[in-house]
């Protein structure tokens, strides 16, 4: 193995294990990001106290005109039970009967537009509570996929682990410390491909004197614009 292949071999490792690791962070960030069930079951709450308040209207409009009918039926058995028979106290009962009963369709009519409002707020919370149900339900088939997802990533970072170990006991690379720090300074790229006479990390041209020493198995050479070890792949 070349030198430049060898250190490409250890790049392949590595670049491996750092996509596996971003991924992780990419998943770790979705799971935690609670914010749209977090407003949907805030929407839900917020249209339940709403819900609960016009309910408490109705029942209250609802007790109001069962309230009048018995007014306007105590008012109706005084009038009829032949025991008022001053013209005078009976015009008064028939005047009340007339108002009663002229409140009372006041009164209906504010019912009916309390039935309307509970109706129409009954509406909005069972819609906000299906979208909140369904956030939820999505949120939790997502947390599952993407838990697999990380317990095969983690088996994969461990597996490349190992791998770049036993390669590291059986190579005898030299160039560790220049690989390290090439790594911390470009990226997490320290080993590119040579394509086409061109550095596949940065674009750059490279010169033919250094495409031919980069072909040497003994050499290693670098990209003149990044700096990065070029390995000229099986080409
Ligand atoms: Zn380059």
């Amino acid at each position: 193995m070349s030198r430049s292949q060898m250190l490409y071999q250890l790049q392949q490792y590595d670049s491996g294990i750092d996509q596996a690791i971003k991924r992780i962070q990419a998943i770790e960030s979705i799971l935690s990001d609670s914010n749209e069930l977090y407003f949907a079951q805030k929407k839900q709450e917020e249209y339940k106290l709403i819900l609960d308040e016009k309910q408490k209207l109705l029942k209250s409009a609802e007790h109001i005109v069962e309230i009048q009918n018995q007014k306007i039926t105590q008012n109706q058995n005084k009038l009829y039970s032949g025991a008022v028979t001053n013209p005078k106290d009976l015009e008064d009962l028939q005047l009340e009967s007339t108002s009663l009963q002229k409140y009372l369709s006041v009164l209906e009519e504010r019912q009916l537009e309390t039935m309307f409002e509970s109706d129409r707020a009954q509406e909005i919370y069972d819609q906000a509570s299906a979208h909140a149900d369904e956030v939820s339900q999505t949120k939790q088939a997502e947390s599952e996929v993407l838990s697999s997802e990380n317990s095969s990533l983690e088996s994969k970072i461990s597996s490349l682990q190992n791998d770049r170990e036993a390669f590291l006991a059986n190579a005898e690379i030299s160039e560790l410390p220049v690989y390290d720090n090439l790594r911390k300074s470009s990226g997490g790229i320290a080993v590119t491909l040579m394509q086409n006479s061109s550095c596949s990390a940065c674009g750059s041209n490279i010169p033919s004197a250094i495409e031919q020493e980069a072909r040497s198995p003994k050499k290693l050479s670098f990209c003149p614009a990044c700096r990065r070890i070029l390995h000229p792949g099986s080409s």
